[in-house]
């Protein structure tokens, strides 16, 4: 082993020659030189420690200082026992073994140093970490405070009589505020994702009616860019499972999201599945689309954050890059993986899946009982959309023949009376249905299938034949599907409403305009920002109600025991008192007095977990996110109406 420079220099004045040193005291060096060695390890130790989660480092800290403190020991007794060994060459010259023992004093502070240099550094790289993210949080806060009155304004803005440039120019704003929010908070996520502060909150979660209301978010999008949308839910998907609703949303928003952005024709279909894996459920999802695909050497990167395929693609498409990293990352935090497949200019597949517990029994199978057995022609143009419908109605029962001709059906109604629906797809619906409808109606009525034309668009709503024709409106969803074949199936011989499904038939049966009237509520409205309140007022003014406002939670709490009110829009974050403390003073103030509790709907802007556990537990009834939407206040209000009726 290489001494010491210092130290050989040391034994050659001291002995004349380092093979002259005294084999004891040589013993003794090499001791010290190998504890050195060591040392200079443990300080390689410490910096992969650094990089290593601040739990393995505190723990590596720890395991090195009482490495350190057991060695200082070991170094002490050797000193100790050099000086014993050569008290004479200690007195004689003085140099020799005080150089080295001030030499070896001087390694072990060097290394307490550099322990305690690192651990300070440590602590300032996690406040530094902390206050990234604080500032971050804050930012984004700042920015989407006036953000969100601006999308409100908007909004209401677009409903005031203006001029066509006039329009154009709010849209355009719209759009580009309502992009600036989603960025914001894409950033917002991936900085709590970073900073290890993204929790889940698992609550029993209807995947349908979570998936359908994912899906039907872009319904409007699809349209206007004339692309198919459908979705098919396997038959063993159980209803209510345990997970995290809101981030599986914000995971099937962002796949469905890109696929809608990176498509131009055809369409996307979304698949869900289930199996059971032990005690868990593994529920399968796939987003498909028909779109520009993603070349192979890019498909590696693709849930890198900032990676998007090439810059000419950001500018044509917008986005941050940020979409897919935050997705991966919320697909692993509810126990699952995501991949992609993908064909450049035929269309990608991203699936995951999820594990999760079932919280309740399985889907409710008599709602499909009705349609075992029966058959089906699907008039099969080769899309996403009729591949998935087929899928849909297999899972129900039904027994299903592909046509690739139209004309064919003659020949098959023919040699089979027996056929209880046709399918076909929008695009060919023109050309094919109405000769198809007159040909079926010159038949025996009880044998005439019921049509169904598959992805309309909302354009065209005239039906030639409506008892017997139903079209099934983009989004495709499994719901809408199965209603039209029980309403086909019920009487072939009414006239049914062509407009069933239409965008306008989604509607509530109460009329935005009379909300008012039939849901007629003392409204107060607690929100401290004065443009929020300002926003929401008008929304609430524009249903015809004069609500009472309160710029902070004391304030709604004060005007509550002075007029009890039916319904209460509470900000969640207020000075003085914020929103959850004022709902319970309010619940408490109810109880005591015995007077009706108000129904209470939280407004926030941050979706921090915890939140809304928070406010259901105060007392509060529903959840409304800013930026507010007229459409979505008068929902939140009619579901008000419905459940205190
Ligand atoms: P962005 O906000 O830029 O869309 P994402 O992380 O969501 O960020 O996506 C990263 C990149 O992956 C996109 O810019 C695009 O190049 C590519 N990409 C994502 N989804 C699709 C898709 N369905 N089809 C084609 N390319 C896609």
């Amino acid at each position: 082993m290489a001494l010491h420079s210092l130290l050989e220099r040391q034994l050659r004045r001291s002995f004349g020659s380092v093979d002259d040193v005294p084999e004891e005291l040589m013993g003794f060096i090499n001791l010290v030189e190998q504890a050195y060695e060591q040392s200079d390890s443990d300080r390689k130790l410490v910096d992969n420690a650094m990089r290593q989660s601040s739990i393995e480092l505190t723990q590596a800290n720890t395991y090195l200082r009482e490495q350190s403190e057991a060695k200082a020991e070991v170094f002490d007794q050797l000193l100790e026992i050099l000086k014993v060994l050569h008290p004479d060459s200690s007195n004689a010259s003085e140099v020799p073994i005080s150089e080295i023992v001030s030499t070896i004093d001087r390694l072990i502070k060097e290394r307490q140093e550099t322990l305690i240099a690192l651990e300070k550094a440590k602590h300032e790289a996690e406040s530094a970490n902390r206050a990234k993210s604080d500032f971050v949080a804050n930012m984004s806060h700042e920015i989407r405070t006036p953000l969100n009155s601006l999308v409100g304004m908007l909004d209401l803005l677009q409903d005031t009589p203006m001029n066509h440039q006039q329009l154009e120019c709010v849209q355009t704003m719209q759009t580009s505020s309502e992009a600036l929010t989603d960025t914001i908070s894409n950033i917002l996520d991936f900085s709590k994702i970073e900073a290890g502060e993204m929790e889940t909150e698992i609550l029993a979660t209807d995947i349908q009616i979570l998936v359908e209301q994912a899906i039907d978010i872009f319904s409007g999008k699809s349209r206007e860019q004339n692309l198919d949308l459908a979705l098919y839910i396997g038959p063993d998907v159980p209803q209510l499972v345990m997970t995290d609703p809101t981030r599986l949303r914000q995971i099937l928003i962002n796949l469905i999201g890109n696929s809608i952005k990176f498509t131009e024709k055809g369409g996307i279909a979304l698949r869900v599945d289930a199996e059971k894996e032990h005690e868990n459920w593994r529920i399968n999802f796939s987003v498909e689309d028909t779109g520009i695909g993603i070349p192979d050497e890019r498909l590696e990167h693709i849930f890198r954050s900032f990676s998007q395929v090439d810059t000419s693609i950001t500018r044509k498409y917008g986005g941050t890059g940020l979409g897919l990293a935050i997705t991966e990352r919320l697909v692993q935090q509810l126990g699952g993986e995501i991949h992609v497949t993908s064909q450049l200019n035929t269309g990608s597949t991203f699936s995951f899946y999820l594990t999760a517990d079932q919280a309740t029994e399985s889907l409710n199978k008599s709602l499909t009982q009705e349609l075992e057995g029966l058959n089906a022609i699907i008039i099969d143009d080769q899309s996403l959309t009729m591949r998935t419908i087929k899928l849909q109605i297999e899972s129900w029962g039904l027994r299903t023949k592909v046509l690739s001709e139209p004309s064919k059906i003659r020949e098959q109604t023919a040699e089979n009376g027996n056929i209880d629906f046709i399918l076909l797809h929008s695009c060919s619906s023109r050309e094919t249905s109405a000769p198809l409808l007159e040909f079926l109606c010159r038949k025996e009525s009880t044998t005439i299938p019921g049509i169904l034309t598959i992805g309309s668009t909302g354009t065209d709503k005239t039906s030639l034949y409506p008892e017997r024709h139903l079209q099934v409106y983009n989004p495709v969803l499994p719901g809408a599907l199965r209603e039209s074949m029980h309403k086909l199936l019920e009487s072939k011989q009414l006239s049914y409403d062509a407009t069933l499904k239409s965008p306008e038939g989604r509607k509530n049966t109460i009329s935005v305009e009379n909300i008012a009237t039939q849901a007629p509520f003392n409204i107060l409205v607690a929100e401290d920002v004065e443009v929020n309140l300002r926003v929401i007022t008008v929304f609430l003014q524009r249903l015809g109600y004069s609500p009472d406002l309160a710029k902070s939670g004391l304030i709604a709490l004060e005007c509550f025991k002075k007029k009890p009110y039916d319904v209460i829009f509470m900000d969640i974050q207020m000075p003085e008192m914020d929103g959850v403390e004022a709902t319970k003073e309010i619940m408490a103030h109810c109880t005591l007095n015995d007077i009706t509790h108000p129904y209470i709907i939280a407004l926030t802007a941050n979706v921090m977990s915890g939140q809304k556990t928070a406010a259901e537990d105060a007392g509060m009834r529903d959840y409304l996110m800013k930026p507010l939407r007229s459409k979505h206040l008068s929902k939140a209000l009619l579901k008000a109406h419905a459940e205190t009726r």
